[in-house]
């Protein structure tokens, strides 16, 4: 079965998310933990966190299908040592937040090496990040996103995304999610069926299906091999119809959350309903 949903606001308390997704016909969402551009949030009340989880089991909501996003200011590869530690802090507040919901993953970006790092050094140094947060936090897995690999980000090859998750302790805490978006935009074509057989096999043989806890569904404003990050509307960008047609007629996407990132919240009912739409086969 698909889980499609959307990134959906949590502004007014993290228990408005799953009314919000319920309001466009989600069955799965994402949502910040806490405001992604500031470095401090309050602590969830304990109503905040009641409120949550008696609403997404009325909505019908499981845990397997909520795909929480972190800040957008912590890299866990940070070059020095302020950075990196006040990174790894925020990071463990994060997955600590995600533990009191009672949710089951983490959805990241890996970190950017700033030019003042190595590559392989840089994904040791996540890995490191990741296992400092895994041995102090229960049942949340850290799922790394690809990237576009704007600038110096990384995790814009699976063979990136495969070092830091070898470097992992705890495998069975460690996952990956694709954005549709940053995989063009890193340079895999997916939008013929060759081009997706294709590079799904590369994700099989490099990092293997059973990391795969979650999908970004998202048109592209940018080219193949880009290495930048613009998403669009379903159908109005780069994409086609087709990349999301294979997504949602192949069963190794089944039963994962399905993400809607784009950029008019307006349309996302109706993305929603349009992904639904192309399932051929039942
Ligand atoms: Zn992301
Ligand atoms: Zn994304």
């Amino acid at each position: 079965m698909k889980f499609v949903g959307a990134h959906i606001s949590a502004s007014g308390g993290v228990e408005n998310a799953p009314v919000n997704a319920h309001l466009i016909g989600a069955k799965a969402f994402a949502f910040f933990t806490k405001n992604q551009r500031q470095w401090f949030a309050a602590p969830y009340t304990q109503q905040n966190i009641d409120l949550f989880k008696s609403r997404c089991e009325e909505y019908g909501y499981s845990p397997d299908h909520i795909l929480p996003h972190d800040s957008y200011l912590i890299n866990l590869g940070h070059p020095e040592e302020e950075g990196l530690n006040k990174s790894r802090s925020a990071f463990f507040d994060e997955m600590k937040r995600c533990e009191q919901l009672g949710l089951n993953r983490l959805n990241f970006h890996p970190g950017s090496h700033l030019n003042q790092l190595s590559v392989d050094d840089c994904l040791d140094r996540i890995a490191e990040s990741i296992n400092l947060s895994l041995e102090r936090t229960n049942g949340v897995t850290a799922v790394i996103e690809n990237t576009a690999g704007q600038g110096t980000n990384l995790g814009h090859t699976f063979e990136q995304i495969a070092h830091i998750i070898d470097k992992v302790e705890d495998k069975s805490r460690v996952g990956a999610c694709l954005d549709t978006a940053h995989t063009l935009a890193s340079g895999y074509e997916i939008r013929t069926r060759d081009g997706f057989e294709n590079t799904f096999r590369q994700f099989e043989e490099i990092i293997g299906f059973s990391y795969l806890k979650g999908m970004h569904v998202n048109d592209s404003k940018k080219e193949l091999a880009s290495r930048v990050d613009r998403h669009d509307s379903l159908g109005k960008g780069l994409m086609n119809m087709e990349v999301f047609s294979l997504i949602m007629n192949d069963n190794r996407f089944d039963n994962i959350p399905l993400i809607l990132e784009t950029p008019d919240e307006t349309l996302w009912a109706e993305e929603i309903e349009q992904l639904y739409s192309l399932i051929t086969h039942h």
